[in-house]
């Protein structure tokens, strides 16, 4: 029977309690995550979001305690008053922080019972996730999902503190918005008043940031939840929290030089120190040396162009197609490595062929694997191929003796992502990644445009409010394919944690903008419209970032799964396993919504 709390007030958290407290009289508030019975004395674990204390009733000390103590069971919530002790030396728990002092209990009161957990409340368990996001509630009192969701609190904090020194105003911006799909799926809701028609959640609050803008609020910010109705991947969740920040009269440089400082003061709050200004890659060379357009520095093996030096051996592995003009590019990876030729035969079928270049297979576009050796050189020698270029190749490929250098070529698919890929598994295989290490980086020069063969148009690489770069102004005119924009991401240890862009701020480049990416002027106006007559009002030279809040918590929590950083999360189905959302509603609430006819 759960007791009341009565006049009872916590004194302490249990995590709290230490050497100096000893002779006080305290009381505690907390979970039972152990009981003990050693024969006459009962030793609990008491837990609260502070951590664990050891209390110990002894009939002794009290006859009362010691009964109560003995019907608590896994997770009641009990109150204990009693008073700190020193702990006996040989009791001493050096894993705890409250592990010199104990508690030796004069009064329990069971405030509630507890049901058996459904699992075990502690850091170490292999617990089904799924039965961890049906109990969310039990899963979130584990330590560890204690201290993330802390380190997120304080996270968000210090950006709003950051922000509100720079000049920034925190404003909000509606959730029901206007469906203006452009990338993702919109989530919408349907209006009860105006039957067939629907609200969209926002997928950022873009327009509304710029509308700030111009409504001349100069610094925005907002820690804003977006939606969007993706196809899930393990980093995604179909609502997320994003840092969103806009500035009138920005250049790429201040943007920057905002950002910077708000992730070094995040970083240290878990004791790291960043190293400014980050350094910057443009979004060609990304793809060139590391094969991705967010790349992790935290280890080097950079990828080298070597398409002519492989032409120039002139092997019969590729016929042609080098002169055809497919590219080849390679990776050293460190004789230290230890990669035997068995191994190097496993990563060319299972990770090469079947993973990365599935579509290769047929053709069997193995990978050519050289050993930067004297035998190599003299047999590729024998076979014809000269070894000056292949010397050439090595050392292009960056390879010192008896490294292994893999060479990929194009594919039906460009090889350069592909490469990417076999980087990063070689990386984490040989453990040339340092776990240690904070590696941010500014990813800059994107293009504007992405041809997109299956639509048959311009899509915008970032978004379409995106500005050119002065530059390549005419070329919009010419060839809009190598418009440069004015966007930039920012990465660490090889997550993008952010992006954003200075923005088209003239009414006439924006509709400009929207014919290049096949969008009718009548579209653009029912879609846009409000904002294409919003920015004949006087516009200020805009821009701005998103950061991604929840992915940056992961990284500093050393977490691999978005929903360790979220407190209720949704499923890779976009479910919430606790609730049971989405769920079917009433005949009533369709009909109220002009939607029973999907019933039928
Ligand atoms: N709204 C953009 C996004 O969510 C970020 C930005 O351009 O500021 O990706």
């Amino acid at each position: 029977m759960a007791e009341p709390l009565g006049d009872l007030e916590r004194t302490h958290y249990c995590g709290e309690l230490r050497e100096c407290h000893v002779g006080k009289t305290v009381t505690l508030m907390g979970w039972a995550a152990t009981r003990r019975d050693l024969g006459g004395v009962i030793f609990l674990d008491l837990r609260d979001r502070e951590g664990l204390c050891q209390v110990v009733a002894r009939p002794e000390v009290s006859e009362a305690a010691h009964d109560a103590a003995d019907r608590v069971r896994s997770e009641y919530v009990v109150a204990v008053v009693g008073e700190v002790a020193n702990r006996s030396e040989d009791t001493v728990n050096p894993a705890l922080d409250t592990g010199e002092v104990e508690e030796l209990a004069r009064a329990i009161r069971a405030l509630s019972e507890s049901r058996t957990p459904v699992f075990p409340i502690e850091d170490e368990i292999d617990t089904h996730e799924e039965i961890r996001l049906k109990h969310r509630y039990l899963d979130l009192r584990r330590p560890r999902m204690q201290r993330n969701l802390r380190l997120r609190h304080q996270a968000a904090l210090e950006v709003r503190r950051y922000l509100d020194e720079q000049g920034f105003y925190e404003i909000e911006t509606p959730m029901l918005g206007k469906s203006t799909p452009e990338g993702a799926r919109d989530y919408l809701v349907p209006s009860r008043v105006h039957h067939g028609n629907f609200y969209a959640l926002p997928q950022s609050p873009q327009l509304f940031k710029q509308l700030l803008m111009i409504s001349g609020f100069d610094k925005y910010f907002q820690i804003a939840r977006c939606f969007r109705d993706e196809d899930l991947r393990a980093d995604r969740q179909p609502e997320f929290t994003q840092v969103d920040v806009e500035m009138s009269f920005p250049r790429i440089e201040t943007v920057f030089s905002l950002v910077e400082p708000l992730f070094a003061r995040v970083m240290r709050i878990i004791g790291v120190d960043v190293a400014q200004p980050f350094p910057r890659l443009s979004y060609a060379d990304a793809l060139l040396r590391y094969g991705t357009d967010k790349p992790d520095l935290r280890f080097e093996m950079p990828i080298a162009d070597v398409s002519d030096e492989l032409a120039g051996l002139g092997l019969a592995n590729y016929p042609g197609l080098l002169e055809k003009g497919a590219r080849a590019r390679a990776i050293a990876l460190p004789a230290g490595g230890g990669i035997s030729g068995m191994r190097l035969r496993k990563i060319n079928e299972e990770l090469w062929l079947d993973r990365i270049v599935p579509d290769a297979r047929a053709e069997r576009r193995n990978l050519l694997t050289l050993k930067a050796t004297d035998d190599q050189l003299t047999k590729l020698a024998e076979k014809g191929a000269s070894a000056d270029v292949a010397r050439r190749l090595l050392e292009k490929a960056g390879a010192k003796k008896d490294d292994t250098v893999l060479v990929g070529v194009d594919q039906p698919g460009p090889v350069a992502m592909a490469m990417g890929v076999l980087r990063l598994e070689m990386g984490r295989e040989l453990k040339l990644v340092d776990e240690k290490a904070w590696r941010f980086l500014w990813v800059t020069d994107f293009p504007l445009f992405e041809w997109d063969r299956e639509l048959g148009r311009y899509v915008s690489l970032h978004h379409p409010f995106t500005a050119p770069v002065d530059e390549d102004l005419a070329l919009l005119d010419t060839d809009p394919g190598r418009v440069r924009a004015k966007a930039y991401d920012v990465v660490l240890n090889g997550y993008e944690v952010g992006g954003g862009s200075i923005r088209i701020h003239d009414s006439a480049l924006q509709a400009k903008v929207f014919k290049l990416l096949a969008l009718s002027d009548e579209e653009a106006g029912d879609r846009f419209g409000f904002f294409l007559e919003a920015l004949q009002y006087g516009t200020p030279p805009h821009g701005g970032i998103a950061l991604g809040l929840d992915r940056t918590v992961m990284i500093l929590a050393g977490e691999t799964s978005l929903r360790q950083v979220i407190a209720f999360p949704k499923t890779a189905s976009a479910t919430d396993l606790m609730t049971g959302s989405p769920s079917s509603v009433k005949d009533d609430q369709l009909g109220d919504l002009g939607l029973l006819s999907i019933r039928k």
